[in-house]
Formats: C-alpha cells, structure tokens, sequence
C-alpha cells in the first residue's frame, strides 16, 4: 500500500467513528530511553495528544498496556537481540503506521558503535567474558521490516513527534524534513563552525532540529542521519586538511549513522548491512 492511502485510510477510520481515537502505541527495543523522555517532555501538549488519539500502550509512561492492533506504532531502539528482531515483527504486523523514533531506531545509533569493534574490545572492560553478552549486530529496524516514516534525531525534535501525530489524525502524510541542517543553522544567523577550524557535519547532515548544538557552538555530530544527496568527499577533504586523521573522521561517521550506506564507507566496517529492510528515503528495499 502506497504511503499517502495509508494515511488517508487512517483518517476515514478516524471519521467513520467519531468516538473512536486512533490507537497509539509506543514501544522501545535496544535504546537509552531519551525518545520517549522528549515525548514525555512535550508537557504543555501531552494532555491535547491524549485527548487527541488514545495512547494504549507505552509501559513507560502506563502501569496498564493494551496489546495490538495499533493505528500509529513509534518505535524506539535498535534491534540487537534475536527477541528483538520477533519483537519488532509482531509491532509491525499490529501496526496500520509505523515511525522509526530516533537515531536508535532509524540507523542502529549508538548501540551500533559495539559492531565497528571486536566483541572482546567492546565487552572486556565491563564484563568478565564475552559469553555473557547475547547481542547481534545492532541494526535500525528497517533492516527488518517496513518503516512508514523515520524520525532522526538522538533524541529527535519533540515537535516532530507532534507534527506526524497531527499529520496522520488529519489523514495527511508527514513529510521529512530533506534539507541539511546548515539551513537552519545559516536562519539562525551562527557564524560557521568549519570556518573556525571545528568538524561540523552540518552540510551532510538531515536538518530538522533547528541546528540546535551549532546554536550553542557546539560542532553538529550528525545524529539526524545522512542527508539522501549528502557530498561526503568534500567535507572528508576539509576535516583532512584541518588535520585530523583518519581515526577522527571514521569517528565522526561511526557516532549516530554509521551503519547507514552513506557513512558506512567512511567508517571501514566490520560488519555487512542487511540486503532487506529499508533504503535511507523509507522506501523497502527490493
Ligand atoms: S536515539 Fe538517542 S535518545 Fe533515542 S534511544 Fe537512541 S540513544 Fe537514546
Ligand atoms: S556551523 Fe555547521 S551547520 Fe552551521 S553553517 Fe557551518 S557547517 Fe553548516
Ligand atoms: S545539530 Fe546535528 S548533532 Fe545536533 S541535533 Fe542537529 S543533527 Fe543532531
């Protein structure tokens, strides 16, 4: 099914009865939490989206969790167990629309640092053998099923969350942001960071977050993932000639995205991305 009937099939349901509200759910796979905290942090708006659609499952937030089917699934965190990968399977097909939240969910973030080194330098200094730790490869979810939409960000912009809520109860499809975050940055009138000799990947970088750590100064790390036309050599060519060396650069790809097709070869890795899943615009790869 295309996206756009999807949405708008959300949205004759929705008008078809009255009374009934879209079912919500939000779920967490391998992930810190910080998603669903920026939800939570919504304050002014929670009580609007809970008059709104009906939250029915989100064991953070609810002692009491329906079960499916679900209208909207949000899903949080990587998959990087074997449990994981049925897990997110099940959401999908109790699910009419399903949201990759965050960078977790989307690329494999953070958790996916662990598969660019070997298990014995990422397990050791924490735990006594390697046998202890049951994890495959950390990988988005859309290496496993169909993603409606992606939502970057570590954590991503509590205002996109409302927008595609809003979105989908109107029957309308959320777009994504698919500009870089340098044009926010340059609205927001910041002098260039890369001009001042720091490694911004502003320029590659989806924007959406409204530059908020070049608002402070602070280099942006690309935690919204690959823009889909991102000239990576370029700015590879730049951070070179600024001096860093290659250790840098491949950590600078590795920290949020490095499992996406566009970072991967940046990063020299240890491990294959999946041949199913999703390509990095949503659509299902073939
Ligand atoms: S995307 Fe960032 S904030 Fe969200 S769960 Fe992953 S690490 Fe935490
Ligand atoms: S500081 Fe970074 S995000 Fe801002 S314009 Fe320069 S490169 Fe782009
Ligand atoms: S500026 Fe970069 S690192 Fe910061 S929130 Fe935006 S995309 Fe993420």
């Amino acid at each position: 099914m295309k996206k756009e009937n999807k949405s708008k099939k959300l949205k004759k349901e929705n008008k078809d009865n009255k009374f009934k509200k879209l079912r919500v759910g939000i779920f967490s796979l391998t992930s810190c939490a910080g998603c669903q905290f920026e939800i939570l942090d919504l304050e002014d708006e929670l009580l609007n989206i809970f008059n709104a659609v009906d939250i029915v499952h989100f064991p953070m937030a609810k002692a009491k969790n329906e079960e499916g089917p679900f209208d909207i699934a949000f899903v949080e965190g990587a998959v990087s167990t074997e449990e994981e990968k049925k897990e997110i399977e099940r959401i999908r097909a109790e699910s009419k629309y399903l949201v990759a939240l965050g960078s977790c969910a989307s690329y494999g973030g953070v958790p996916s640092i662990k598969d660019f080194y070997t298990e014995e330098e990422i397990e050791l200094p924490v735990y006594k053998s390697t046998s202890v730790v049951k994890s495959i490869r950390a990988d988005g979810i859309g290496n496993y099923i169909k993603v409606d939409y992606f939502m970057h960000g570590c954590p991503p912009n509590k205002y996109e969350f409302l927008h595609v809520i809003k979105e989908l109860i109107v029957g309308k499809t959320p777009r994504q942001p698919d500009f870089p975050v340098c044009k926010e940055c340059r609205e927001n009138k910041n002098p260039c960071l890369l001009q001042l000799g720091k490694p911004c990947m502003g320029p590659i970088t989806n924007g959406g977050c409204n530059s908020v750590c070049t608002n402070s100064k602070i280099p942006c790390k690309g935690c919204r993932g690959p823009l889909e036309d991102a000239n990576i050599d370029p700015l590879v060519q730049l951070y070179e000639k600024m001096g860093f060396t290659d250790d840098d650069i491949k950590k600078f790809f590795m920290g949020y995205a490095g499992t996406s097709k566009m970072f991967s070869r940046m990063v020299g890795r240890t491990c294959e991305i999946s041949k199913t899943g999703n390509d990095e615009d949503g659509s299902k790869k073939q």
